[in-house]
Formats: structure tokens, C-alpha cells, sequence
């Protein structure tokens, strides 16, 4: 269910969830550019969280997600899955640097976490020390960040 906290809008569990469990999907209309609202699932498809009558015309949940460096969820295709054990009242997150190549709206992170990476730009920006960290992100972002993409580049 969504919560306000803190001054922003939060999804947060509504009873307690075990690791592993399909939390909700993120159903809605493909964009082939990156906005705000929307997550990347595919090289160039990002699913909108805009108001559509898939949602009873209404915002979907998953566009109150928000980004933590120590999330508690992990996107894989449409599917956010728990990754930690949650309590009832905890927030659901997910690692926005772990889904989106090149994020539309960069942000100054403030999850207050030990391993918080400050802004969050999407994966293309990170460090390949980062990189080697989230050998689990969303294989789009792996594929577009592959290496072997720099190996076409033609040098002169
Ligand atoms: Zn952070």
C-alpha cells in the first residue's frame, strides 16, 4: 500500500513478506523513452506508470517505488521480487541503478545507507567496481553495458 513518508509517497508492505516473494507486477503501457514514471525493461521498452484503464484509470502502485542502494526488492522482467525479509509497515524498494541504463530524471540518493552511491544516474554511469557488485541487475543493463559494446567502437 502506498504511505506518505517523510514528505513523499512510499510503498510499504501490508503484512510481513519472506525473501523471494512476487510482491507485484509492473503492469502498464510500453514507451520507448525513458521518463520519471517509467521503469526499463528491455533494452528500449519502459514500462509508463501513467494513469491507464489497465489501472482503473487510476496511478499503478509501482509508480511509488522508490530507490534505496540497500533495496528491499529486485525487478526481473515485469516482476518485483522480495529480496530481504519485510516487516508489515516496511518500504518496499527497489535499485533504480539495477534497471535503468540511463535514468530520465538523475537524482541525489538520501536512503542514508552505508553502501549509498549519492546520485543515482542509472548503470550506465557507474564505476565498473560498482558494476562488478550487481552482477544480479536487470540483464538489458548488463547487455547494454557489456564490454564488448566498447570493442565496436570505432577508434581513429
Ligand atoms: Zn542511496
Amino acid at each position: 500500500m502506498v504511505a506518505a513518508r517523510g514528505g513523499h509517497y512510499a510503498v510499504v508492505a501490508r503484512r510481513n513478506i519472506v525473501p523471494g516473494t512476487i510482491v507485484m507486477r509492473l503492469d502498464g503501457p510500453l514507451a520507448d523513452m525513458a521518463s520519471r514514471y517509467t521503469v526499463q525493461v528491455g533494452v528500449d521498452q519502459h514500462v509508463d506508470a501513467e494513469v491507464h484503464p489497465a489501472h482503473g484509470d487510476r496511478y499503478p502502485l509501482w509508480r511509488y517505488l522508490n530507490h534505496s542502494c540497500a533495496p528491499t526488492a529486485r525487478v526481473i522482467g515485469r516482476t518485483l521480487r522480495a529480496i530481504t525479509a519485510l516487516k508489515k509497515g516496511d518500504e518496499v524498494t527497489f535499485d533504480y541503478d539495477a534497471t535503468e541504463y540511463d535514468l530520465a530524471s538523475p537524482f541525489a540518493c538520501q536512503c542514508g545507507k552505508p553502501t549509498c552511491r549519492g546520485m543515482i544516474r542509472g548503470y550506465r554511469h557507474l564505476k565498473s567496481a560498482t558494476r562488478a557488485t550487481m552482477t544480479w541487475a536487470a540483464p538489458h543493463v548488463l547487455e547494454t553495458g557489456a564490454p564488448r559494446r566498447l570493442s565496436a567502437v570505432t577508434r581513429y
